[in-house]
């Protein structure tokens, strides 16, 4: 899915958007999509978890189910 940066027609802040499933001709950014009211009826939200608001490419896929959930928690813990 390409991601635009642009304005979000949410909350009006050039960010990274992509195109609102429930308004198609509107473009929404990570953190409109999150808080979104409709998130609970939304079949396919734009945004599904924060961490995908960094375009570094994802580490090879971890053979523990440990290490994965580790990986997660660092990842988390980065965006405090
Ligand atoms: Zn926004």
């Amino acid at each position: 899915m390409t991601i635009y940066w642009e304005r979000c027609d949410f909350c009006g802040q050039h960010n990274a958007t992509r195109e609102c499933t429930m308004f198609p001709e509107l473009y929404v950014c990570p953190h409109c999509c999150l808080s979104c009211m409709k998130r609970n009826v939304c079949p396919n939200p734009a945004w599904k978890f924060s961490f995908e608001l960094k375009p570094a490419p994802r580490p090879a896929r971890k053979t523990s189910g440990k290490e994965a959930l580790l990986d997660l928690l660092s990842k988390l813990e980065e965006k405090k």
